[in-house]
């Protein structure tokens, strides 16, 4: 007969990860870009104590377990108190993308039931233009001091944060409930349909904040100083927010300045050790720091993912800066982080170019998650290295459904994740392309992410896209586009012909778009959808 196990047991709540950090690192630092422009400074002691007062203030407004918190922010310490006080008060926080269409933001709103909402001063005009259809919120609450209060003409109930939380206690004895109940809200962005939301429980944020701390994962102890520039409204700014607080790391968070300029600056003032953040940021990160000549004086890792980092941006950071790349994969439905690349000290004997490589795949599994590639029938296919597939994944933290879906979108209990993935012998996982992107030319495929990787080798390419467009004899064929370095006088020819040396002559591109800019969406990804709108008829 099975034995039970003597050990207490502890509900793994967000209310302890703040309460952990204020009892044993209360004086590590929080750093917070204010979105009027300053720096705002505190401990973690402060900002429990703060998220306390916060959770009085929700409880006088009459918010009870399981109401909805909503958020239109930017990473701030007010947002930060939110994630604690709404979450360790049994509310869900959900986090809106500021960036949704706005009738999909309303939607939201409106879908998750949000009777309160905060938001950053920056989203006031947002704010104006989506309340009066948002009949179930009572009060907008603006994450900003009396001094800074943007004005939201026609917007009834518009509060100050400082003002709405200065009246309460800093005790508060946060309620104890089952680690399984609802704790923060996510949608996904919806390119096709409406958003669909899904609701992270405690114990899956919890899990995941501690795995991320791990030597080999994000890696977090009290001698680092991480900035997630990975939003907090999109994935849970990928559980940093928590994992900071549980390794004792020193917390920065960068407002609303992303670009490189700003972001270079806090890095070096705060001395800042790891990051976190989509390539797009760094790209352009790198750029600042290569025009300028700068180097980084603390920074020594940088968690990357959101979408795939290339190789040729892997080696720039690791050959010239020393900043070693961990390359991660997730999604909305994943919490955060699901597999990470990893070197082992075989790839020490390996060249500089082939450790990069290794990098550039999405990794394996972190321990609390299973992965597996299956063909068109959902037959598991083999751990080749070649065989590629829809991958599929289950664990600790990956959704079981959508919030108030009615149909379950689990396989056999695995969650399809619409990538395509290869998976080797090691367990090391590939992502191959999204399976709406990928180019289906002469019944092959073509990885649009292998051909931007290839793009972004040229020293003149700043980024790099590929779609596949309709064609009357080939199905489909690539078309690039191509954001050039400022004062570069890249051509078409030039970037072909560097591309023939590097993939398979069928891959090639039949032709190059040059734009000054990618539309990048608000998690920072290029917005494939909105090219393939524009160009999608080139070829017929
Ligand atoms: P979202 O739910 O909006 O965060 O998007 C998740 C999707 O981003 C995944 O399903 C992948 O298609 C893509 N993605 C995330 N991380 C990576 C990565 N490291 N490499 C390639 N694609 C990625």
């Amino acid at each position: 007969m099975l034995q039970p196990g003597l050990m207490m047991d502890r509900p793994l709540l967000i209310s302890d990860v703040i309460e952990h950090a204020a009892a044993q690192f209360g004086d590590v630092q929080v750093v917070s870009r204010e979105t009027h422009g300053p720096l705002f400074r505190y401990s973690y002691a402060q900002c429990a104590a703060r998220a306390r007062k916060l959770a009085n203030a929700l409880k006088h407004m009459g918010l009870t377990a399981g109401s909805a918190v909503g958020s239109i922010a930017w990473n701030n310490h007010r947002h930060l108190e939110a994630y604690y006080a709404v979450s360790g008060s049994g509310m869900v926080i959900h986090t809106c993308n500021p960036r949704l269409h706005p009738q999909q933001l309303i939607y939201i709103i409106n879908h998750a039931e949000d009777s309160v909402m905060l938001f950053d001063s920056t989203f006031a005009p947002l704010v104006k233009g989506i309340a009066q259809h948002c009949p179930k919120v009572k009060a907008w609450v603006c994450l900003s001091d009396a001094a800074n209060m943007p004005t939201v003409e026609g917007v009834a109930n518009v509060l100050c944060y400082e003002d709405l939380i200065a009246p309460h206690s800093e005790q508060f004895d946060w309620p104890q409930f089952d680690e399984r109940t609802g704790a923060a809200l996510c949608y996904t962005s919806g390119t096709t349909g409406n958003p669909k939301g899904a609701l992270y429980s405690h114990r899956a944020i919890v899990l995941n904040a501690m795995a991320g701390c791990m030597p080999g994962v994000v890696s977090l102890s009290p001698k680092d100083t991480v900035l997630p520039v990975v939003p907090m409204f999109h994935i849970n700014a990928w559980c940093i927010p928590y994992a900071a607080p549980i390794a004792g790391a020193k917390l920065v968070l960068p407002g609303p300045r992303l670009d490189g300029a700003s972001l270079y600056e806090l890095m070096e003032t705060e001395r800042v050790t790891v990051s976190a953040g989509v390539p797009t940021i760094w790209l352009a990160l790198m750029q600042h720091v290569e025009q300028h000549g700068l180097r980084f004086s603390t920074m020594r890792r940088t968690a990357v993912g959101g979408s795939a980092m290339p190789a040729a941006l892997i080696a720039r950071f690791a050959d010239e800066y020393d900043v070693e790349v961990r390359h991660g994969w997730g999604m909305t439905e994943t919490t955060a982080v699901a597999t990470m690349s990893s070197l082992a000290p075989k790839h020490m004997e390996l060249s500089a170019a082939e450790r990069h490589a290794v990098i550039a795949k999405q990794g394996k599994s972190v321990f609390g998650v299973e992965i597996k590639v299956v063909d068109d029938n959902g037959a598991t296919l083999p751990r080749d290295g070649v065989s590629q597939g829809e991958l599929l994944v289950r664990g600790q933290w990956i959704v079981t459904g959508y919030y108030k879906g009615e149909t379950s979108p689990l396989v056999d209990g695995w969650f399809p994740t619409g990538d395509i993935a290869t998976i080797d012998a090691q367990g090391v996982m590939q992502i191959r392309d999204r399976a709406k992107d990928v180019i289906k030319t002469g019944g092959e495929w073509i990885s649009s992410i292998d051909l931007e990787s290839a793009a972004i080798a040229h020293p003149a390419v700043a980024m790099a896209a590929v779609i596949g467009v309709k064609h009357p004899k080939w199905d489909e064929r690539p078309l690039m586009f191509i954001v050039r370095k400022p004062g570069q006088a890249l051509e078409r020819e030039e970037i072909l012909a560097f591309l023939t040396e590097r993939v398979a002559k069928w891959w090639v591109p039949d032709d190059v778009i040059f734009l000054d800019a990618l539309p990048v969406g608000g998690t920072g990804k290029v917005q494939k959808g909105d090219l393939r709108k524009q160009y999608g008829g080139v070829f017929s």
